[in-house]
C-alpha cells in the first residue's frame, strides 16, 4: 500500500496533461471512458510486468481480477476458473445457504469440487500444481505447469428415468450432447452409465428412458489413484471421449474429457493458481447484512472454508454493514471481509474503521445497474476509484473496482487509479464457466440465466449476453495491457508524484479513440 500519496512534484501550470489530484478535483464525475492516460517511457517488456496484488489486507492474488457475485456469473465453475488463473471468484447468494455451499454440485461440497482441481496432499494434481506448506504457514505453489488439464468441475448428470427428450432439451440449452447417468441424477450419486450422441441420436421415441439407451460398461477411474497424466493416458488408450472419476463406492465425483484436455493445450501460458493457507483454492462468497446472514457466514466459513466474504449492498455505508463487519471480525477471526459498495472517501473511512479488510467500489456503474437513474446517487467509476483508493490505500486497505468494465483498457485505468483488483460481471457473463443457458437471438448465440425464482430487481435490468468462450482463455489477455509501470505499486507512485499525467477526453476524442471509418468490423472486448 502507498502511504502519503498525492504530493505532486510536477508543476501543473507548465506540464503536459493534468496530475490526478487536479483532474479529479474539479467536481466532475468521470467514467473510465472520460479519462485517458498520457503514455510514459517504457523501459521493460510486457512480460516483466507484475500485477500481483492484495485484494484484502491479507489475501494476495497473482492476477488482479475477481468475478462478481452475480447469479449469472459466479458459481463453482467460475470460482474454480478464476482461482486457476490466479484471481478469485465470489459465489453469489441469490440462493439458499445449502445451494451456496454446494453450488451447482449436486450435493458434493464446493471445496470437495475444488479439490478436484487442486489437491495438494493427494495424488490429484489436476492443474499440474503441487502445493507445499512451508514452515511460515502460508502455502507456496511450487510447480505451476502452463496448461490446465481438462476436468469438468461439476458434470451434468441425469437419472436413468430421465428421457431422450430431456437430452434434446439439454443440447438446446447448454450445447451438451453427453451426460453421466447416476442413480440420483446428480453428482455424488452412483455411476450407472454414460449417454453420448452415439447412444441416442437415432432413438425415435423421445420418451425412451436413458436407462435403456445408456452405455453401461463404462471405464471409470478412482479419485484416490488417478492423476491428470494418467487420465489423459487412459483417454488416449481407450479412444473414448469421457472418463468419469468416482470414489471407492462408485459415486461420481468429476469427469475428465478428451475435448477439455485438447482445449487446455491451446490455452495461453499460465502461472500459479490462487491457493489459500489451507492448501485449497481461494474462494469468496457474498452475503447480506440481515440476521440470517450471520448464520450463512458461519456455515460458509466452517463448512465451506471460504476465505473471504463480501458484504453485498448497493450502498455499503449503513449501520447494518458496520454491525455485520464488527460481528464477523469478532466471531470469525481470520475471515477477511470486503465491505461495500462505496464511492466516496467518507463511506470508505467508516467501513475501514468498522474493520473492513477490503472495499468494493462502484455505485450505478454496472452494466445492468440502474441505481444512478432510479435513486439519483452514485458516481462516475473513474472518480469513485480514485477518491476511495486515495483514502483506503493510505490506511492499508485495498479496494476492488466493481462495475463499468467493458474492455481491458478499463481494467488498466481502474488499477492505475488505485484499485488493487477489478471485479468483472458482464465481462464474464456468457463465458463457458458462467452459469446460464444458451439460446439464439437474431442469429447470435447468447446466454441467459434460467432461474425460475421470481425476483424483483429494483436497481437493475434483465437481459442476455453473447457467448464469450472460456475465462481461462480470456483472462490472460485481459491483464496483458501495458500500464507503463512494472507493478501496481510503481503505477501508484507515479500517480502519487504527479508523474502520471491524465486528461479528460471530449466526446469527439472518445470517438476518435474508438474504431471509426470502417465499412464493417467485429469488436471484441478481449
Ligand atoms: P441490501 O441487502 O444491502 O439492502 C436491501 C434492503 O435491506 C435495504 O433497504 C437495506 O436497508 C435493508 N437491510 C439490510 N440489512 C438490514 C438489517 N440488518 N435490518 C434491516 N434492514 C436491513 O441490498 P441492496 O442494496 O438492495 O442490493 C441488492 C443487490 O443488488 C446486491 O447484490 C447489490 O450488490 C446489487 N446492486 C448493486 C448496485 C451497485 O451500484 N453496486 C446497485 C444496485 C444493486
Amino acid at each position: 500500500m502507498q502511504n502519503g500519496m498525492f504530493r505532486p512534484t510536477w508543476d501543473d501550470s507548465i506540464a503536459d496533461g493534468f496530475s490526478a489530484p487536479k483532474l479529479f478535483g474539479q467536481g466532475v464525475s468521470y467514467t473510465y471512458d472520460d479519462v485517458i492516460f498520457l503514455p510514459g517511457h517504457i523501459s521493460f517488456g510486457a512480460h516483466q510486468v507484475d500485477l500481483s496484488t492484495f485484494v484484502t489486507r491479507n489475501i494476495k492474488l497473482r492476477t488482479p481480477l475477481v468475478s462478481s457475485p452475480m447469479d449469472t456469473v459466479t458459481e463453482a465453475g467460475m470460482a474454480v476458473a478464476m482461482a486457476a488463473v490466479g484471481g478469485m471468484g465470489i459465489i453469489h447468494y441469490n440462493n439458499s445457504l445449502e445451494e451456496q455451499l454446494h453450488q451447482g454440485t449436486g450435493g458434493v461440497g464446493l471445496q470437495e469440487q475444488l479439490r478436484h482441481v487442486y489437491a495438494p496432499a493427494g495424488p490429484l494434481a489436476w492443474y499440474g500444481l503441487v502445493g507445499a506448506r512451508p514452515a511460515g504457514g502460508s502455502v507456496e505453489v511450487k510447480t505451476a505447469k502452463n496448461h490446465t488439464p481438462g476436468f469438468v468441475v461439476h458434470p451434468v448428470c441425469m437419472a436413468p428415468t430421465s428421457t431422450v427428450a430431456e437430452l434434446y432439451d439439454l443440447k438446446e440449452r447448454k450445447g451438451f450432447t453427453s451426460v453421466c447417468v447416476t442413480d440420483t441424477g446428480k453428482v455424488g450419486g452412483k455411476l450407472l452409465g454414460i449417454v453420448t450422441t452415439r447412444d441416442w441420436d437415432f432413438v425415435a421415441d423421445l420418451h425412451t428412458p436413458l436407462g435403456e439407451v445408456m452405455t453401461k460398461d463404462v471405464e471409470a477411474a478412482e479419485y484416490d489413484t488417478i492423476t491428470a497424466e494418467k487420465a489423459m493416458q487412459l483417454l488416449k488408450a481407450s479412444k473414448r471421449g469421457k472418463l468419469p472419476i468416482v470414489n471407492s463406492s462408485g459415486e461420481l465425483l468429476a469427469l475428465a474429457t478428451r475435448a477439455l484436455f485438447r482445449e487446455d493445450a491451446r490455452l495461453p501460458l499460465g502461472g500459479p493458481a490462487s491457493v489459500a493457507p489451507d492448501g485449497r483454492l481461494l474462494v469468496g462468497a457474498a452475503v447480506g447484512t440481515r440476521q440470517a446472514d450471520r448464520e450463512r457466514v458461519a456455515a460458509l466459513r466452517d463448512v465451506g472454508h471460504v476465505d473471504v466474504v463480501v458484504l453485498d449492498s448497493s450502498q455499503g455505508d449503513s449501520t447494518f454493514q458496520v454491525e455485520m463487519v464488527q460481528h464477523i471480525k469478532r466471531e470469525h477471526p481470520g475471515l477477511d471481509v470486503i465491505c461495500g459498495n462505496v464511492v466516496t472517501s467518507w463511506q470508505a473511512r467508516r467501513l475501514i474503521e468498522a474493520g473492513a479488510d477490503g472495499l468494493r467500489v462502484g455505485m450505478g456503474s454496472g452494466s445492468i445497474c440502474t441505481t444512478q437513474e432510479v435513486c439519483a446517487v452514485g458516481r462516475g467509476q473513474a472518480t469513485a476509484v480514485y477518491h476511495t483508493a486515495r483514502l483506503a490505500n493510505s490506511l492499508g486497505v485495498p479496494i476492488t473496482a466493481d462495475g463499468g468494465v467493458q474492455n481491458s483498457g478499463h481494467v488498466v485505468k481502474a488499477l492505475a487509479l488505485g484499485a488493487s483488483a477489478v471485479m468483472c460481471g458482464s465481462m464474464f457473463a456468457g463465458t463457458a464457466e458462467a452459469p446460464g443457458d444458451y439460446m439464439y437471438v437474431g442469429g447470435a448465440r447468447v446466454r441467459y440465466h434460467s432461474d425460475t425464482q421470481s425476483l424483483k430487481i429494483a436497481q437493475g435490468v434483465s437481459g442476455t449476453v453473447h457467448d464469450k468462450g472460456s475465462v481461462r482463455r480470456n483472462v490472460p489477455y485481459l491483464v496483458q495491457a501495458d500500464l507503463g509501470a512494472k507493478s501496481l505499486a510503481e503505477a501508484w507512485q507515479r500517480l502519487d508524484r504527479g508523474e502520471q499525467r491524465l486528461e479528460c477526453r471530449t466526446g469527439a476524442a472518445q470517438a476518435e479513440g474508438g474504431i471509426h471509418d470502417m465499412h464493417s468490423f467485429e469488436k471484441k472486448s478481449w
